[in-house]
């Protein structure tokens, strides 16, 4: 089962033609496009994941799909579904053995189950698509439906699998076992970088970095007082916002109790415009790191107060400084069924800190009101932090800091494979070795904190480097020659 989603997005090529630093990118992919197009025409573009909101791959395609139409591709999108909530948890089990953790033991039922609905998938599939179109499949979760197309119907079919480690394990070695024969039916994979290849794609993979779109609304540039507005309106602040009570542990206490998690009705000061602010926007997912990331904080803020000798500007900042941990309504992505769980023991580790300490950090489940809106509150959120957070345990690729790089605020990422792509550490960025070890994510944020010109200059040079490698127009060229190529 699968449905067609309409790719939104408010912006068009001309309006990034007109901006300047972007109108370059923008003309030679337009020029690339014009003499690649003639090879498409008459052939529809399809592109299939698991969910239309939440997590990297469904910020990525609707501008892409929206600009590849506007290029003169016919692009589209399906997003799978399934009644079954045991696939999905199948899936994430997946998820996690390609990045090394989790339950490696796999068997016929799993088998049996992931291949029951990639059949019905496959017939919602070859419902929309015909002989000559490209089929696009996007991560682990439709794999098997794609090859099953591929294998019933003369189209061409290319994996984009978004996820991946830099190194072989047991884990990441059962999960391909079990892909692999599905990975077979396909003309060609794109990963995000060579070291996640598995040996069963070696030779037919290409590799493309995921990109943002900087016009997008999670993206774009907002006013002071747009973003001032943004967060009174997602009720983040309370304006015009004196300090306020301790916020969200009343929520906290009630997860705590009984498992229900409402957004804010009445605004919160978080101090977002007056305190030194780190935060971390992910998906409430163990790999995420928001647990230690939260341990370290809590860490330097407990450590602060026997400290002699201390400057008295680094002494304020580090006693005003706030943590925010944002993600979205664990209910509302499809395709990650351990949200919930992740949350809750996030607010349980919360509920058991020192009251002075929980009015320091604030656990915020942004509201999903609509997808701009979220998109509005994480781009408001991103901007007014001091520091952005990435505490990964494991990323393959980390949208979450591009994002904030393209900001211009400090990111602290951790050695994860992904953000060492994206990061240069001490030149846009810094890294943490490990991200599960409380005394280097203290240090860490010390550092950063004591020092607003460092945060300065890695914001500054993480900004140029996101225009120069992770912008959306470099990344659609690259689909445009590997389509192309894979048609011919
Ligand atoms: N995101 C969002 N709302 C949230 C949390 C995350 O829109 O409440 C977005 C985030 O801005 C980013 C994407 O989800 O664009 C996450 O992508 P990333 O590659 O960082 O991680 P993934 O979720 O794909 O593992």
């Amino acid at each position: 089962m699968a449905h067609l989603v309409e790719p939104r997005h408010h912006v068009s090529l001309g309006d990034y033609e007109g901006i300047a630093s972007l109108s370059t990118a923008v003309r030679e992919m337009r020029q690339e496009a014009e003499s690649l197009l003639p090879s498409l025409k008459g052939r529809r573009v399809w592109m299939v994941n698991s969910t239309s909101r939440g997590g990297g791959v469904a910020e990525v395609l609707p501008p892409l799909l929206a600009l590849l139409r506007e290029l003169g591709v016919e692009a589209n999108w399906l997003v799978m579904d399934s009644e079954n909530p045991a696939f999905f948890q199948l899936t994430k089990r997946l998820h996690n053995l390609i990045h090394g953790e989790g339950d490696p033991d796999l068997g016929n039922e799993e088998r049996r189950l992931y291949e029951e609905v990639s059949r019905q998938t496959c017939e919602a599939i070859l419902h929309h698509a015909a002989p000559g179109d490209v089929l696009v499949i996007h991560d682990p979760q439709p794999l098997g439906a794609g090859a099953l197309a591929s294998r019933k119907s003369d189209i061409a079919t290319i994996w984009r699998c978004h996820i991946g480690l830099d190194r072989e394990t047991p884990k990441t070695r059962a999960a391909w076992a079990f892909l692999e024969d599905f990975t077979k039916a396909y003309d060609h994979a794109v990963f995000t970088a060579p070291e996640y290849i598995p040996g069963c794609l070696a030779g037919r993979a290409s590799i493309i970095h995921p990109a943002i779109d900087p016009l997008s609304h999670k993206n774009r540039d907002l006013s002071v007082h747009k973003l001032v507005g943004i967060l009174a309106n997602g009720a983040l602040i309370r304006p015009p916002g004196p300090v306020l009570t301790p916020p969200f542990s009343d929520q906290a206490q009630r997860l705590q109790r009984d498992g229900s998690w409402a957004p804010a009705t009445e605004p919160e000061d978080i101090g977002l415009l007056h305190r030194p602010i780190v935060t971390q926007v992910s998906r409430w997912d163990r790999l995420k790191g928001f647990r230690p990331l939260m341990e370290g904080f809590v860490a330097l803020k407990r450590g602060q107060a026997n400290r002699e000798n201390l400057e008295e500007r680094h002494r304020r900042s580090l006693q005003l400084s706030r943590l925010v941990l944002a993600g979205p309504h664990p209910a509302s992505i499809q395709d990650d069924p351990e949200g919930k769980a992740v949350l809750t023991e996030l607010a349980r580790a919360y509920v058991g800190l020192e009251p002075e300490l929980q009015a320091d950090v604030a656990i915020v489940v942004l509201p999903m009101r609509s997808k701009k809106h979220n998109a509005l509150l994480v781009n408001a959120l991103q901007r007014c932090s001091d520091i952005v957070a990435q505490n990964s345990v494991q990323e393959s690729f980390g949208l979450t800091a591009t994002e904030a790089m393209w900001k211009r605020a400090a990111v602290l990422g951790s050695h994860a494979a992904g953000l060492r792509q994206q990061i240069r550490p001490g030149l846009d960025g810094c890294l943490l070795a490990d991200p599960e070890d409380h005394r280097q994510i203290t240090a860490g944020l010390d550092d950063l904190l004591r020092d607003p010109w460092k945060r300065e200059m890695l914001g500054r040079s993480a900004q140029q480097r996101v225009h120069d490698n992770f912008l959306i127009f470099t990344q659609l060229r690259r689909w445009l020659v590997l389509m192309t190529d894979t048609v011919k």
